[in-house]
């Protein structure tokens, strides 16, 4: 039973003015089969801390002290929806007709067997569950039980931190116990303007200094890095993120660009051109952003990719646009159409669209590279490999040469029909 001291009770329409009817219904009605269940539920986290301060959030994460997968299995029959039981985490997800989901987790405590280790788990109550969170400020639950609906529950002192607009861990070792708080309260202190309270900050750099990121696996660190890349405030957390050392912790060679906020902005300059002009391709805009954090030295980047564990896709991307750099140099303001193509077209689409608007590029390099993307890499060639074969010739090296002039004839504009371009095939065999 949760001491009453540990209840701060809210006026339920205070706190609920801010949520959509349909949200609030949800919520109602989860509470009443909590009710009919005989079983304590909670809606808790990052939808009660962004409700608290104003903000939408509609992932919604149920913590309930029973048996979570049982009562998503029974709601989702009720509701007519999905469940997608998770069964390594004991938690379960309801899709509902309408495609919303609903998170459902028993209420549990963790343990550590070593730092940076996925902790042990055993079933609690809502206390114990809130206390094993990252941060106060997350460690937030209000009851939906009818019987007291709207009713906060605060036992780490998570509303007083909200409105002083504090990130505080709730003991001394969790930035041991789970290394990725480091990153999450970097992440929280950018995207709302908020402090890590001094002690916090501390610990952190002693964390740091015992070598804990060195413990995590490089997918975990890469997770962390994904959410702050899709932060609104990412140049204010890699600031923070340098205060702390943090990219040449995780790997010796991961260096940041001193100019990195004129990266990120051109970046998002590049994307925005991107989905202008360029509709009908799949951009990867993931893969742009982390060439805003890519080190400066190929090697680097294979050494940080590998501490990452990032997929081969990403890493090739990467290196792509490092090698872009120096191939780019080879241009020039008289390069002709032919001559851009062939050069550019070894390359994914992503590092040319990151160029695009980084800065310091002059004018004709731009256009050139516009020009390529938009207008050259679209152009079919007037003769194939079929023509070159219904003409009696045989596949060879030459072969190759051959429909390499006959193209860049055609993207020079020197031929424009099938006519031209066979007469000067005829003249190049
Ligand atoms: P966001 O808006 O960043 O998604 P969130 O609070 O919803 O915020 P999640 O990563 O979805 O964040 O986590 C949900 C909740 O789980 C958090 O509010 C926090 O209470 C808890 N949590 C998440 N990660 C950790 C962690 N590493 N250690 C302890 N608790 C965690």
């Amino acid at each position: 039973m949760l001491s009453p001291a540990y209840f701060q009770r809210m006026q339920a329409p205070s706190i609920f003015s801010k949520i959509s009817p349909p949200t609030l219904f949800l919520l109602q009605e989860i509470g009443k089969f909590g009710e009919k269940t005989a079983q304590s539920v909670y809606v808790v986290g990052g939808f009660v801390r962004d409700l608290l301060i104003g903000r939408e959030n509609l992932d919604i994460d149920i913590v309930l002290e029973g048996d979570a997968v049982r009562f998503a299995d029974q709601l989702a029959e009720a509701w007519s929806g999905k469940v997608q039981v998770h069964c390594t985490f004991g938690t379960a997800t309801v899709i509902r007709p309408d495609g919303s989901k609903v998170d459902f987790v028993s209420a549990r405590n963790e343990t550590y067997a070593r730092p940076g280790a996925l902790p042990s788990v055993r079933y609690s109550i809502i206390e114990a569950d809130l206390r094993r969170r990252d941060f106060s400020i997350n460690a937030l639950a209000i009851r939906l039980n009818p019987d007291a609906f709207g009713e906060l529950v605060d036992c780490t002192d998570g509303l007083r931190d909200l409105r002083a607009g504090h990130i505080r861990v709730l003991h001394d070792r969790s930035f041991i116990d789970d290394p990725t708080r480091i990153f999450r309260a970097i992440r929280y202190e950018g995207r709302y303007r908020f402090r890590i309270v001094e002690g916090d900050q501390q610990r952190i750099r002693e964390a740091i200094a015992q070598g804990v990121l060195d413990l995590i696996s490089g997918q975990r660190v890469r997770n962390e890095i994904d959410c702050i890349l899709s932060e609104v405030t990412v140049p204010r957390i890699i600031r923070r993120m340098l205060e702390f050392d943090l990219f040449r912790v995780v790997h010796p060679e991961w260096d940041i660009s001193p100019h990195f906020d004129a990266r990120w902005h051109a970046a998002q300059q590049a994307i925005d051109w991107a989905e202008q002009h360029l509709p009908n391709d799949q951009i990867d805009t993931a893969a742009i952003l982390w060439m805003t954090l890519r080190s400066t030295v190929c090697g680097a980047i294979k050494a940080v990719s590998d501490r990452l564990a990032l997929e081969n896709q990403l890493r090739e991307k990467l290196i792509a646009q490092a090698k872009l750099c120096s191939v780019l140099d080879t241009l020039s303001a008289s390069s002709t159409p032919s001559e851009v193509y062939r050069l550019l077209n070894p390359y994914p689409l992503e590092p040319l669209v990151f160029t695009l608007k980084q800065p310091n590029q002059p004018d004709w390099r731009i256009e050139k590279i516009q020009d390529y993307l938009i207008y050259l890499r679209g152009v079919q060639p007037l003769i194939t490999g079929d023509d070159l074969i219904q003409l009696g010739l045989k596949p060879s090296r030459a072969f190759a040469d051959v429909l390499w002039k006959v193209f860049a004839a055609q993207l020079d504009g020197k031929v424009s029909t099938k006519l031209e371009a066979c007469q000067l095939l005829e003249y190049k065999t």
